[in-house]
Formats: C-alpha cells, sequence, structure tokens
C-alpha cells in the first residue's frame, strides 16, 4: 500500500467506454489516469503461431497475461478481450446503431424486462462523433480487388429473397485513404493527434484475421484512434496495470488499489502487493464482467448501491452456426475481414413502436417475434481453430486442441466435451474449406442473468434461460439462409449441449430511470455516489440487437460530455 498519487479522473478499463471517456476528460483539460491490466500490441505484435496462440490467454495465475480472456458460466461461456484497446483488438469490426425502436420501455415487472431511459434521438450526436473519430467504411463489395469474397454477396442475397434488408454494415476499417479508391496495402498516414504505437499502418489487405488482431494496422481500433488523441492530450495511460478496489474517500473521491502484473510472472493476482492512487472522479470501464465484479466485490464500501447490482445480464443473444456444401465457386473467405455483410430480420416492436410504454415483448412475449442480425464470418477466426482441429493431424492440430482443452478446463458444471472434434464430424472432412462458413446471429435476447460473486469468483445464472423461444427463432433463421444459399445448415455443438457462447456480454450495473430501476443514472452516474460512473457494456440495460460497441462508444461519450459540462463533483452521498 502506499503512494499519494492524485488525478482528477482514473478510468478503469481501456475498451469502447474506458478509450472514449479518457479522450474526452482529457481534451477537456482533465488530469487522466488510465489502468489497463492487459498490453500494448502494436501492428505486428500479434500471436499467429499455433504456439503462440496456445499462450495467449488471459490467466495471470498460470503465468498467462495474453489476448483472450474466457470465460465459463453455469450455462453458457464468454470470450472477452484484454488488452490496450480492449475488446476492438479482436473484435470484427461492425459498427451499427441500435435500432431505433429497439430502445424499449417495458412497464417494470419481473427479471426480463427492458425500460432504456435513453432513446436513439440522445445517442445520435454521439453515435455519429465516435464513427467520425474510429473511422467507418463499408466493404468494397465488387470492386477491383474485393471480388474474391463471394460470401459477402451470397449471404446479402439470399436474405434479400427471403424479404429482409441486408447491407454491408459499417466496418471500423481503412479500405482506401483520405477519399481515394479503395486499395490494399496502401500506407495510412498519421493523423494530427499522432499514434501511441509509432508504427507504420497499411490498409487492409484481406486476410480475415481480424478475431485474432491486425498485423497490419488495418483496423481502426481504439489504440490507433482515441487511445492515440487520450494520450495526445496528457492522459497517462498504463497497461499491466489491473484495478482491484475501490473506496469513497472523506469528502468526496475515491482511492482505487490496483496491482501492477510482470507478463510471464506466475503469480495469482490476490497475491500481488497493492497499490493505490485517488481521484475526484472514477470512471469503470472494465468492461460487462470486469465492472460489475469490480462492483460487486467491493459492495460493501459503497453503501446505498442499488439492489439491481448484478442484474439484467444479456449475451446480446449471440448464437453461432455453420454452413457447409455452398455449391459453385470458393466462399473466399479469407479474402475479406471477418463480417462483410449484416442481414436484418425485424421484431414485433417494428410496427407498434418500442416507446409507447406498456409491455412491448419482454419477459412475458413469446420471444420468438423479436429482432435480430445474422452475419457472415470469414476464416480463420476464433471458430476456426476449434474445426482445423477436428480436421487436422498434424503437431498444429495437436497445440490447438491443447488450446482447446485450455478452454475446455475451465468449464464448470456443464458437460464436456470436445467440441472441435464435434464440429468436425458435424461438417465432415473436408468441408472446413471451400463451401463453408460461419454464421453469426446477434439480436433482442431476454435479459434475466443474475451477476453475483461467489469466493471472489463470478458467477452468472438464470441466462440464457428465459431466451429459448428467441434462439429457436434465430436458429430457424440461419437454417433458412443456409438452404437459401444453396448449403447445409449446421447447429453449433455448444447449441446441442444447451449452451451458447457470447462475445457481447452486456448488463449488470446498468441505467435506470431511478435506483429502484438500475445502478447508474441515464448519464452513467452510479446512484447515491457521485462521481463514480459506468461507462462500459454493463451500463446496458438489455440487448443492443445489433453488435454493441457503436452503442457503448456513444453512450461513453454522452457521460463524459455531460460530466465535463457538470463541473466539479458535487457531495451528496447517503
Ligand atoms: C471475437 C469478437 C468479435 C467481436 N466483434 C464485434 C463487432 O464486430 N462489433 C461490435 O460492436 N462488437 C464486437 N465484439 C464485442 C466488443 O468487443 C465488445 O462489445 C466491446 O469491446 C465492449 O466494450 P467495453 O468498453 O464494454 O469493454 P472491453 O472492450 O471489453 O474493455 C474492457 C477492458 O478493461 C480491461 N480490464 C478488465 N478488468 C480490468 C481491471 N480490473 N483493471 C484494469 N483493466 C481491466 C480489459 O483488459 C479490457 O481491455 C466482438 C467481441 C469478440 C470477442
Ligand atoms: S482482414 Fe486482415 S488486414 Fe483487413 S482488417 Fe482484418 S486483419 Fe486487418
Amino acid at each position: 500500500m502506499g503512494g499519494n498519487e492524485h488525478a482528477d479522473v482514473v478510468v478503469v478499463g481501456s475498451g469502447f467506454g474506458g478509450a472514449v471517456t479518457a479522450y474526452r476528460f482529457a481534451e477537456a483539460g482533465h488530469r487522466v489516469v488510465l489502468l489497463e491490466r492487459g498490453k500494448a500490441y502494436p501492428p505486428g505484435s500479434f500471436a499467429r503461431s499455433p504456439t503462440e496462440i496456445a499462450a495467449n490467454f488471459w490467466d495471470p495465475s498460470q503465468g498467462r497475461h495474453g489476448l483472450f480472456d474466457v470465460w465459463s458460466f453455469a450455462d453458457f461461456e464468454a470470450v472477452v478481450s484484454s488488452g490496450l484497446g480492449g475488446g476492438s483488438l479482436i473484435y470484427a469490426n461492425v459498427l451499427l446503431r441500435k435500432d431505433e425502436k429497439w430502445f424499449v420501455r417495458d412497464a417494470p415487472a419481473g427479471e426480463g424486462y427492458e425500460n432504456w431511459p435513453i432513446s436513439r434521438a440522445d445517442l445520435e450526436p454521439h453515435y455519429a462523433a465516435v464513427e467520425k473519430t474510429i473511422g467507418v467504411q463499408r466493404f468494397p463489395k465488387g470492386q477491383p480487388r474485393y471480388q474474391a469474397s463471394r460470401r459477402t454477396e451470397l449471404l446479402e442475397q439470399a436474405g434479400e429473397r427471403l424479404g429482409y434488408t441486408a447491407e454491408q454494415p459499417p466496418l471500423a476499417v481503412t479500405f482506401g485513404v483520405g477519399g481515394d479508391a479503395p486499395v490494399p496495402g496502401a500506407p495510412i498516414g498519421e493523423p494530427a493527434y499522432g499514434n501511441i504505437h509509432g508504427r507504420p499502418r497499411i490498409t487492409c489487405v484481406l486476410c480475415g484475421e481480424c478475431d485474432l488482431g491486425c498485423n497490419y494496422g488495418s483496423k481502426n481500433t481504439l489504440d490507433h484512434t482515441y487511445l492515440s488523441a487520450a494520450v495526445h492530450h496528457g492522459a497517462n495511460v498504463r497497461v499491466h496495470h489491473e484495478a482491484r478496489s475501490i473506496t469513497p474517500r472523506d469528502g468526496g473521491g475515491y482511492t482505487v488499489g490496483y496491482v501492477v502484473h510482470t507478463p510471464g510472472d506466475v503469480v495469482a493476482t490476490s497475491a500481488l502487493p497493492q497499490r493505490t492512487i485517488t481521484c475526484d472522479r472514477l470512471v469503470l470501464a472494465a468492461g460487462t464482467l470486469g465492472t460489475t465484479y469490480l462492483l460487486l466485490r467491493n459492495r460493501a464500501a459503497l453503501p446505498g448501491i442499488s439492489r439491481m447490482l448484478g442484474r439484467r445480464f444479456s449475451g446480446n443473444g449471440d448464437l453461432l452456426g455453420f454452413v457447409s456444401g455452398v455449391p459453385g465457386p470458393a466462399l473466399g473467405s479469407a479474402h475479406a475481414p471477418v463480417i462483410t455483410t449484416a442481414v436484418r430480420v425485424p421484431d414485433a416492436v417494428d410496427s407498434h413502436g418500442g416507446h409507447a410504454g406498456g409491455h412491448t415483448g419482454g419477459r412475458g412475449g413469446p420471444g420468438a417475434d423479436r429482432g435480430c442480425y445474422i452475419e457472415d464470418a470469414g476464416y480463420p477466426g476464433f471458430a476456426e481453430w476449434l474445426v482445423e482441429a477436428a480436421n487436422l493431424d498434424n503437431e498444429a492440430s495437436r497445440i490447438v486442441r491443447t488450446v482447446y482443452e485450455l478452454i475446455r478446463s475451465r468449464l464448470t458444471g456443464g458437460p464436456s466435451r470436445q467440441i472441435g472434434a464435434l464440429v468436425g464430424r458435424l461438417l465432415g472432412p473436408g468441408e472446413a474449406s471451400a463451401g463453408a462458413m460461419p454464421l453469426l446471429g446477434m439480436g433482442r435476447d431476454i435479459p434475466t442473468g443474475k451477476i453475483s460473486v461467489r469466493d471472489d469468483y463470478l458467477q452468472i445464472e438464470n441466462y440464457p434461460a428465459d431466451s429459448q423461444p428467441y434462439f429457436e427463432r434465430l436458429d430457424r433463421l440461419m437454417e433458412d439462409l443456409a438452404e437459401e444459399m444453396g448449403g447445409k445448415y449446421h447447429r453449433n455443438p455448444l447449441t446441442l449441449l444447451s449452451r451458447v457462447i457470447t462475445v457481447h456480454p452486456l448488463g449488470g450495473a446498468s441505467m435506470g430511470t431511478d435506483i429502484t430501476t438500475g445502478v447508474i443514472d441515464e448519464w452513467g452516474e452510479v446512484f447515491n455516489h457521485p462521481g463514480l460512473y459506468v461507462a462500459d457494456g454493463a451500463a446496458l440495460p438489455g440487448p443492443v440487437g445489433a453488435n454493441p460497441s457503436l452503442t457503448i462508444a456513444a453512450f461513453a461519450d454522452r457521460l463524459a460530455e455531460h460530466a465535463v459540462d457538470a463541473g466539479p463533483v458535487l457531495e451528496t452521498q447517503p
């Protein structure tokens, strides 16, 4: 313990919530210190060999300080990221706005209702600000040198034939520079605020490796954008720093206890010496799981915090499926970024309005009329290792199997199966190639999950419980699309084991209109704890439906703007 360091604002985590708030506070002249537990990944540093990937997990007690943080809960798995830039390092770049009518306002009742205290109109200027700072472009489908990705066109056409809307969604990827025609491999110039890595970046070379980290700097990840801008404005960004404790200070502000990791050292986090920093404002942006864990773990130090803490967890309705045997030329899965097309399937609220008040498809609703998005997924993504693990019989396969075993060893309670082998058996030998691709589904599941901490471990129960009708509909829709593409649909084997895997965990410290319905207000401030904010996915009171990062970033931008305009924090603790 010890140290007298003080900052105006401490930000915990450097994903969408943390990077945006750090930048906005620093730009406004506040002294900002950002604590990120993971390391920095300049272009060229992302793992590619099976041996490197096998070690690329977050588990400090085993000496692993890598990029992928895999969680296993009672009925589902979750994958998040650990590194400077958070989930942007491994995400599939899709930056969609949340549908206007999906900001539903159910009457509060039971566990799974949604009541968004903000609307699309509230976020609109912030969506625009984030899109501008990150830089979004659409996949240049059909243009010279971008024609090899047949899956882009096939999924779009299949979706439209079934009567849905389909588009190339906005991507946080640079294909062309400064309004020039897109061209792979062109140099990307540095913005006026510079770049924290100081390494050259080039336009997308269409390798399909976005979920493993972009070694070319073509993804406009948060380290290249918001975090570089934050540092330019004086923010002090520290990697390997993990926040552990939060204590309100007499007279206002907070003391944050943190530990410093040394990559490669085999030390349990709880055994590391704790240091402290004080601040006037504390922004929690450690991701849905990280922030909710921090708040639950420190609950005793936060009297009067809402009883809604840990409630309203949603996996954003994530479901993974596979198509194989699509006839004709190869799908060209490795010739484009991971996601290039999004098919939107409507929701019952689209026709009768999400803001009308009353019940709009919450817990009591059938679930079968809840909207969703279905997107293509290129190879190689993380699912690819599992497929290949089942089909290869060599050294690489053995190592990849070991990676899977690492994941499996963290499963608790559920049936233990070799998922890679299951996928391989389903697809058959050789089908994990030309005519096959994963489909990624997501949408308006029911946020019934309950997060708790037992023996210092995070637990999530009661999810996906009531969302079963939603998942069944999504599964049927993916099957329809697969057949429309002329291929054969394969359910994710995890679904066969009644488990799902989410890469979009949300909720746990969500916003509400008052302390009985939420942990934070619509500006991200924790009820009864002035100056303490939640700026990440934990803040959302239900599924986004579409990919959530842009909505998280826009919420964080709105939070920071309001806090900066509000001036010094007023002391009103109970
Ligand atoms: C494979 C994959 C593909 C995806 N594709 C998309 C996509 O195309 N579009 C989309 O919108 N979303 C996508 N997502 C989801 C997206 O990554 C997340 O929704 C988003 O990153 C969440 O932002 P956040 O600010 O809530 O937290 P995160 O981005 O998860 O950031 C949290 C950060 O906090 C750090 N941290 C955690 N605990 C602590 C602590 N105690 N102290 C210090 N630091 C801490 C973590 O290391 C991490 O860097 C994808 C996710 C995955 C895994
Ligand atoms: S396809 Fe390859 S080069 Fe393009 S953004 Fe993804 S990882 Fe980077």
